[in-house]
């Protein structure tokens, strides 16, 4: 019933909006699906699927995304790759309000998207308990390919997410309901 109804509010919000505003939002749209910034939070062996990504065959620099930053303020799209331990999810949170707005986050392998084979009192049971996912990519790993397909899945929805200039400025509606539960 959402995707029914999705088009629909796009065209009112889009009717709502000037077209000085359409095209503003339009061209920041399309600089930053291209131009992401990724801080890799990796932890266990999709780790090691994440690099296979980033080297030459895979090449994702083809998509703007080639550069991790280790500094979450100089990132602004969160990869949750591998497994998330309930001792670790604080800390993973915290990773994400030093984030600058606008950002994404994108939840690598099934650990990290519902904590997979680890059904288990130590185990997050996906991050999606405390973080807004954007983007799920499925496998134990991911192929390389299962990444990329996510990535471009990302870019159409920053594509066509509304954009302002002080973007920046404006805290995240979604997360007060992602309040951490511990
Ligand atoms: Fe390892 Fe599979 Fe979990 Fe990835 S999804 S961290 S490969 S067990």
């Amino acid at each position: 019933a959402d995707a029914d109804i999705a088009p629909v509010l796009t065209t009112r919000r889009d009717e709502a909006m000037g077209f000085f505003q359409r095209m503003v939002s339009k061209g920041l749209g399309w600089a930053r699906k291209y131009s992401l910034f990724t801080y890799p939070y990796a932890t266990a062996c999709c780790g090691m699927e994440y690099m296979s990504v980033a080297a030459s065959r895979h090449d994702i620099a083809r998509f703007g995304a080639e550069f991790p930053r280790f500094s979450p303020r100089q990132a602004d799209l969160l990869m949750v790759v591998g497994t998330i331990n309930l001792k670790q999810a604080p800390i993973l949170k915290r990773v994400y309000e030093q984030m600058t707005e606008p950002k994404w986050v994108v939840s690598f392998g099934v650990c990290a998207s519902s904590g997979g084979f680890y059904d288990n009192y130590a185990v997050l049971q996906g991050i999606d308990r405390i973080l807004p996912v954007d983007v799920y990519i499925p496998g134990c790993p991911p192929r390389p390919e299962q990444v990329l397909d996510g990535l471009m899945l990302l870019q159409d929805k920053i594509g066509n997410q509304v954009h302002r200039i002080a973007d920046r400025e404006q805290p995240n509606p979604t997360a007060a309901r992602h309040d951490l539960l511990m």
